[in-house]
């Protein structure tokens, strides 16, 4: 278990000043000039010693990620944009740390800036969060007046300019190339890659796309070091991590815990136990609506990392962990995923466009039992026809969830259909 003093995120629940005031009380802006000192290619190499992994999804190397920035400039300006779209089903982890810790970002979206040679930062934050954009904004504000951004930021000899932008709320502007479009005042449609961002990112320019908390973290990994972070979690997943948890747990929260934390132990000591107890599990989402689901038995002795539930041919995604109880309608469920993805295709791309309308209808049929069994096959047959042919992963994303519940729980599509088939209409979950 996560030591209170092992926390970076020391005020995820409101209960403290996220003034800058505040924030500097916790030991934030503490020393940011000489952490600035340690020179881009030394923090670059902390922090790829201290395993992060980027924390919006993929798990890429943070540090590694940076080491891809131009070390000289060929005249076009190098920007990190911070991925502060969040808006993944389930998912609900930055939002804590942007309204009320919004300081470890912005000293982190400085830190960060300065290792990649970015000349500003762009934050893209999701349309819906307006309260917690003026709580980033104000933060930002607070910051230059501070003289801790800006020209000569902390008296460091370094420029550097934080703009917030706000989105309009489309699903797909969380994927890195879409957010850029939508960044230069475009529709936000992604991008074909390569080239990739940090060759080609933003008005053409090298960019670094990271998501809020791999970027909030920065600064604690570097006043504590590559060791400490590193000490959390199993190799090759290491650190702190913050989990949302939601869905049929008797306290549904976000919190911060070590990375691998047996899933037991999160749900136990965070969350209350199980709504009805542990028998009365029936599935898990481990990493927002994207990843397949695991049954109940799998979650006994699972792992809250990269490694472990990718074994699973799960994922741990944003760590939005969705849990469901024996009274969910799992087919019900993975069908309002389907007309999620479905309404937020940018359609640009045939299998995704066509593809994520056709695989809703399907699951539209399986849920009341209007099917044949065969269609199981078929629809199947129509995920692996998306996944992996699509230009961005929203294809993916779409085809997963059902690919799970396939794998997992096909007995129960068969029983509904089977029901219908022989009248026993009231065998059928969900009308
Ligand atoms: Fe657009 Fe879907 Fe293609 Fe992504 S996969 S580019 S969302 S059509």
């Amino acid at each position: 278990m996560l030591d209170d003093r092992d926390r970076i995120f020391t005020n995820l629940y409101g209960m403290h000043d996220r003034s800058l005031k505040g924030a500097m009380k916790r030991g934030h802006w503490d020393g940011t000039k000489d952490l600035l000192a340690l020179g881009r290619d030394r923090i670059v190499e902390i922090v790829k010693a201290s395993g992060l992994r980027g924390r919006g999804g993929a798990g890429f190397p943070t540090g590694l990620k940076w080491s891809f920035m131009p070390k000289q400039s060929d005249g076009r300006p190098s920007y990190l944009v911070v991925n502060a779209d969040e808006s993944e089903p389930g998912t609900c982890k930055d939002r804590e740390i942007m309204r009320h810790d919004p300081h470890t970002l912005v000293e982190g979206c400085l830190i960060a800036g300065f290792a990649m040679g970015a000349e500003a930062g762009y934050i893209y934050i999701r349309g819906e969060y307006i309260r917690e954009r003026e709580c980033l904004q104000r933060a930002i504000d607070e910051a230059y007046e501070a003289g801790f951004l800006g020209r000569n930021a902390c008296g460091s000899g370094y420029d550097y300019h934080l703009y917030l932008h706000h989105g309009a709320g489309a699903y797909i502007c969380g994927e890195e190339t879409a957010l850029l479009e939508s960044l230069e005042g475009k529709k936000g449609m992604p991008r074909m890659k390569p080239p990739f961002p940090a060759g080609s990112g933003l008005y053409g320019c090298p960019t670094t796309v990271n998501n809020v908390e791999s970027i909030a973290v920065v600064p604690t990994i570097l006043r504590r070091g590559a060791e400490w972070f590193a000490g959390f979690g199993r190799p090759n997943n290491t650190g702190t991590k913050v989990f949302a948890i939601s869905g049929h747990v008797n306290n549904p929260c976000v919190v911060e815990e070590a990375m691998s934390i047996p899933f037991r132990e999160l749900i136990e000591r965070h969350c209350g136990g199980i709504r009805g107890g542990w028998k009365n599990l029936k599935a898990v989402i481990p990493g927002g609506s994207s990843v397949p689901m695991l049954r109940a038995e799998q979650c006994e002795d699972a792992i809250m990392d990269f490694d472990w539930l990718r074994e699973q041919r799960s994922g741990l995604g944003t760590a939005a962990v969705i849990v469901m109880d024996q009274s969910t309608d799992v087919v019900k469920a993975i069908w309002r995923l389907s007309k999620f993805y479905k309404h937020e295709s940018c359609g640009q791309c045939t299998p995704c466009r066509e593809g994520t309308g056709w695989m809703m209808r399907v699951m539209e049929r399986l849920v009341r039992g209007e099917a044949e069994i065969e269609e199981i096959d078929m629809l199947q047959d129509v995920t692996k026809q998306v996944e992996g042919h699509t230009i961005c992963a929203l294809g993916d994303a779409a085809a997963w969830p059902i690919q799970g519940l396939i794998r997992q729980f096909r007995g129960e599509i068969e029983d509904r259909i089977r029901a219908r088939q022989t009248g026993r209409v009231t065998a059928v979950a969900a009308e």
